[in-house]
């Protein structure tokens, strides 16, 4: 492992908004930085953001992103002499870390020893229950005999869980004894197929739970600390959506319980860099669920209550030096992931240009994302475009910064999130925390935008490029856009000088 080392240049091995993150926490720090694109993002912003850029390979991101020989060859060429994985692609992969390490290239996150330890469900319970980490209760076995008997012991319904799993893949809820075998079978030959990997074991599957997560951060000195916790219930398809920070209503009892907990299992291993361990609470009870040891998507949230650059640390990390001392959260702090997915049909998943685009501002909102006037959101990669993270005084402050920092939102050209985000933080069960992993189910089972906005938002859409204002004809699309048309000017309707839309020509 090279560690202790000073980073002069970092490559950062990722797209879209967290390529952009990094860059800049990279650029505070006096790091030059280096972009890894592949083709499909040779106009992405964080391409023009970087020092440099190192095209890796065709869209596809098993070719590229996931290329880890290809990007270490990127950083050798370009002299970098650390790699950041960013979340999601090879974050979580020890072959990468020790790759990285192997080739004399400080690798930006936990030692590879350590993913390995805790990268995987079931290694990660083993560690919890040696570190006396309540967890849910479950079977680590998948022999339909083990979990038999202990679906007698605890009750159905139980959940077939993948050990490799991630992203809210490969789990399965099981109702009872007669659905066991063949739900068995299928998510392990799933689990294979999604992650190489087909070990399964089971839980007992909550009922109403709510998913709460404790923000380590340690450096090779053995210092370790929990930086607060974050509410993230609101989900879909095991997925989250809105984040927060603290989890309202949580006692102080537990919220300590909790970070000791999560230090307990962070101290097991020799824990280094940002990690989240991952619980689920039920009343004054919590579960441990999993680590994740990297960077989380949903990191902000804790960065604006304790006024830190959780990126800055990893990377000061990596170059031998202690965690900074922080100091007492303060307010609170909300973040709603803005997706290009059709929320009212499944959250399929939606493609397109962006034509017209107005981002939100104001005292305490942030918005970090890679859009821009211009940019083609096509379907290789996941679909975040944008997380939204609003910041106040008190919880009711931060949410009402959200509704209207979501209200000033406007992305044409790509069906997307934002007014689904907003019916939710604007809804009564939201404003008194009535969270739980169920809350979509349970109050927005049938979510469909105001007719409204979808009648504006179509004709303002249809008059645009019938106009010509973006120069998009005919499914061209148009080039970056730069101009002050664009930058200036805050409504749709602004962009239509001359247009009718009424009189047929
Ligand atoms: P977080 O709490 O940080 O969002 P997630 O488990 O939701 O954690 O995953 C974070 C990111 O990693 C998401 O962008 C997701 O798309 C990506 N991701 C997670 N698991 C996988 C996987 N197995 N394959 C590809 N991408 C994944
Ligand atoms: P992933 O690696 O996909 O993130 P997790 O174990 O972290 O998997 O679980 C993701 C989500 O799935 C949780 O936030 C929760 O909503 C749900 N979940 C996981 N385990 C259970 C369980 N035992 N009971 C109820 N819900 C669960
Ligand atoms: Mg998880």
């Amino acid at each position: 492992m090279v560690k202790g080392r000073e980073i002069g240049k970092l490559l950062i091995a990722n797209r879209g908004e967290i390529a952009l993150r990094i860059i800049r926490s990279a650029k505070t720090l006096g790091i030059r930085t280096v972009a890894v694109f592949s083709e499909a993002d040779a106009k992405s912003p964080h391409v023009a953001a970087a020092d440099e850029a190192v095209c890796i390979g065709p869209p596809e991101a098993s070719k590229s992103y996931l290329n880890s020989e290809v990007i270490i060859a990127a950083a050798r060429t370009t002299g970098a002499d650390a790699i950041h994985p960013g979340y999601g692609f090879l974050s979580e992969r020890p072959e990468f870390a020790r790759a990285v390490a192997e080739a004399g290239i400080v690798f930006v996150g936990p030692p590879a020893e350590v993913m390995a330890a805790l990268g995987d469900k079931l290694a990660g319970r083993r560690i919890a229950r040696e570190a006396g980490v309540p967890m849910v209760p479950g079977a680590e076995s998948a022999s339909p005999a083990d979990i038999r008997a202990f679906a007698a012991r605890e009750g159905y319904p139980i959940l077939i869980k993948a050990s490799a799993g991630g992203g809210g893949r490969g789990m399965r809820i099981v109702g009872n004894e007669s659905e066991l075998e063949a739900a068995l079978e299928a998510g392990s030959r799933e689990a294979r197929a999604a992650f190489g990997d087909g070990r399964v074991f089971v839980e007992k599957y909550l009922a109403r739970p709510r998913h709460v997560e404790v923000q380590i951060l340690g450096d090779s000195h053995g210092n370790l600390v929990a930086l607060g916790e974050r509410d993230c219930s609101i989900q879909r398809r095991y997925q989250k959506i809105i984040e927060e920070s603290p989890a309202p209503g949580l006692s102080d009892a537990t919220r300590t319980r909790m970070y000791d907990a999560a230090l307990a299992l962070g101290r097991a291993v020799g824990y280094v860099s940002a990690g989240t361990v991952e619980f689920l609470v039920d009343g004054d009870k919590f579960y441990f669920l999993e680590v994740n040891t990297r960077l989380q998507v949903e990191h902000p949230v804790t960065e604006l209550r304790f006024a830190c650059d959780l990126v800055a640390e990893q990377l000061r990390i990596a170059a031998g030096e202690r965690v900074s001392e922080v100091g007492a959260p303060v307010g609170a702090a909300i973040e709603c992931r803005i997706n290009a997915e059709d929320a009212a049909n499944s959250f399929r998943p939606a493609t397109g240009t962006v034509i017209h685009l107005a981002t939100p501002a104001g005292p305490g909102v942030r918005f970090d994302s890679h859009l821009e006037a211009g940019l083609e959101v096509a379907s290789h990669y996941d679909s975040l475009l944008g997380k939204l993270i609003t910041f106040g005084a008190s919880r009711e402050q931060a949410r009402r910064r959200m509704v209207v920092a979501l209200g000033e939102f406007s992305l044409l050209g790509v069906t997307n999130t934002a007014g689904f985000l907003r019916d939710i933080v604007a809804s009564e069960p939201f404003a008194r925390g009535d969270l739980s992993t169920h809350f979509l189910e349970e109050f927005f089972p049938r979510w469909h935008p105001a007719e409204s906005d979808g009648i504006e938002a179509a004709m303002v859409a249809a008059a645009m490029v019938a106009s010509g204002a973006f120069g998009i004809r005919n499914g061209r699309a148009p080039a970056p856009a730069t101009g002050p048309a664009v930058a200036a000017r805050r409504s749709p309707w602004d962009e239509l000088s001359g247009f009718e839309l009424w009189r047929s020509r």
